[in-house]
C-alpha cells in the first residue's frame, strides 16, 4: 500500500511549485513595467529633440533670408547713389561707368531675389514639417500619459498580487516537511527550474525521458524520495490507482 504521507508531502510540494511559478511571472511582469515606462518617455523625447533640430533648421534658414533682403536693400541705397551721381556727372565715360555699376547691382539682386524665393519655400517646407512633428509629440505626449497611468495601476494590482500570493505561500510551506522544502530551496537558488518531476506513463514530465522500471516501481510506493536517473529531479509519480487524485 502507498506511504501516504510521502505521496501529499510530494503532492503539496508539487502545488508549492506551482504556486511558485506564477509568483515568479508576476514578479518578471512587475518588475518589466518600469523599463516599458521608461521607453515610452524616451520616444517622447527623441521627437522632442527633432522638433529643437528642425526649429534650428528653421532659424538658421530665417536668418539667410534676412541677411540677403539686407543685402537688396544696401544696394538699393547703392544704386540711387550712383544715380545721383549721374546727374552731376560731366563726361559721358563716367556716366556709363556709373550705368555699368548700376547693371552689375541689377544682376546680383537678381541672383539674390531668386536666393530668397528658394529659401522662402524651404522655410514654408519646415513649418510644415514642426507643425506635423508638433502635433506628433502631443498625441505621443497624451498616450504616454495614458499609458503610464495604466501601467502604474497594473504595478499597484500586481503588487497587491504579489502580497496575496506570498501570503498563500506561507500556508503550504509549514505543511512540508523541512528537509523537502530545503532541498527544494536549494535546488530552486541553483538551478531556477523545476525540482518536482511529474511522472506521468513511465515518463519524467521534465526531461520526457523514460523512468526506469524499477525506479518506478519504488517510485509509486512513495516511501522514500526517488530521483529521475536523468534529470536528477525528485520524481513524484502517478499512483497505481485512479481513485487517489493526482497531481
Ligand atoms: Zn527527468
Amino acid at each position: 500500500m502507498a506511504n501516504e504521507s510521502l505521496r501529499q508531502q510530494l503532492s503539496l510540494l508539487y502545488q508549492l511549485q506551482e504556486h511558485d511559478r506564477e509568483l515568479l511571472s508576476i514578479h518578471e511582469r512587475f518588475n518589466l513595467i518600469p523599463q516599458q515606462i521608461k521607453q515610452l518617455e524616451a520616444n517622447v523625447t527623441k521627437s522632442k529633440t527633432d522638433i529643437t533640430t528642425k526649429s534650428d533648421e528653421l532659424a538658421e534658414v530665417e536668418k539667410s533670408l534676412r541677411s540677403k533682403n539686407a543685402d537688396l536693400e544696401m544696394n538699393e541705397v547703392q544704386r540711387e547713389k550712383y544715380r545721383t551721381e549721374q546727374r552731376e556727372v560731366t563726361s559721358n565715360d563716367a556716366y556709363i561707368a556709373l550705368e555699368n555699376q548700376i547693371e552689375f547691382l541689377d544682376q546680383k539682386d537678381d541672383q539674390t531675389e531668386g536666393e530668397i524665393l528658394e529659401l522662402m519655400e524651404t522655410a514654408d517646407q519646415l513649418k510644415e514639417e514642426l507643425e506635423n512633428l508638433e502635433a506628433e509629440v502631443a498625441r505621443e505626449d497624451e498616450n504616454t500619459d495614458k499609458k503610464t497611468t495604466e501601467y502604474q495601476e497594473e504595478r499597484k494590482n500586481l503588487k497587491a498580487l504579489i502580497d496575496e500570493k506570498m501570503k498563500q505561500r506561507t500556508q503550504y510551506l509549514p505543511k512540508i516537511d523541512k528537509k523537502l522544502s530545503t532541498l527544494y530551496h536549494q535546488w530552486i537558488e541553483r538551478r531556477k527550474g523545476d525540482f518536482v518531476a511529474l511522472g506521468k506513463n513511465g515518463t519524467c514530465g521534465c526531461c520526457r525521458l523514460t523512468i526506469q522500471p524499477q525506479n518506478l516501481k519504488e517510485a509509486q510506493k512513495y516511501e522514500k524520495l526517488v530521483f529521475c536517473a536523468s534529470c536528477k529531479r525528485v520524481l513524484y509519480v502517478e499512483p497505481p490507482s485512479t481513485d487517489i487524485p493526482y497531481p
